[in-house]
């Protein structure tokens, strides 16, 4: 905790002053251009993987990346993703996942969740993806699962009313991406999951 209240102090005297401006304009505006979707992994930083300022993403983070598919009911990640397409109307929705992921290791190497109950549930959320890996094996297959699951994700995205809608209207762009933590690439996944280098 000491690390945190020391990193508050740091950011009061070094970082708020030198961008003084940018958090004025933001005390009355919020306009992210992107909803950007990741996993909770402590590894995983939106904005520092690319490069972004306060302000310029609207982000969910959920174990594995994983967003459910629209169902009538309360559901916080449903009203997240209705609040940035249609009320802050973002152009650009990224799902992002990511190497190394605990959530898709625990499903490709069947990991014993029967003492984390929550877990075991929200994880079914990539019962999809884990049925079209079923052919994959060792290593390999948590990378599949990985890449599988953020094309699962953005398939459960557009049953969202919002984004259809928004989709309907060509308002907005869905992006699969992957993050590999050792070597820092970000590889955008075409509508087949096949890899591509990220445009620069
Ligand atoms: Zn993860």
């Amino acid at each position: 905790m000491q690390d945190l209240t020391e990193g508050v102090a740091q950011f009061q005297r070094d970082v708020y002053p030198a961008k003084a401006g940018l958090f004025a304009h933001l005390a009355t505006t919020h306009r992210p251009s992107t909803l950007f979707i990741s996993c909770s992994d402590a590894r995983v930083v939106p904005e520092l993987i690319t490069q972004s300022e306060p302000g310029e993403l609207f982000v969910i983070r959920t174990a594995g990346n994983l967003v459910p598919a629209h169902t009538p009911g309360p559901d916080g990640v449903s009203a997240s993703i209705e609040y940035a397409v249609s009320v802050l109307g973002v152009s650009d929705i990224v799902v992002c996942g990511h190497s190394a992921c605990g959530a898709m290791t625990a499903l490709a190497e069947q990991h014993d969740l029967s003492g984390a109950p929550a877990i075991a549930d929200w994880l079914r959320h990539a019962d999809a993806s884990l049925a079209r890996t079923a052919a994959e094996a060792g290593a390999q297959k948590v990378d599949a699962l990985v890449r599988e699951n953020v094309l699962a994700q953005l398939a459960n995205l557009a049953t969202h009313p919002s984004v259809a809608r928004a989709l309907a209207a060509h308002a907005v762009t869905l992006r699969g991406w992957v993050y590999d933590i050792p070597t820092g690439v970000v590889e955008e996944l075409d509508t087949t999951g096949r890899p591509a280098a990220l445009a620069v």
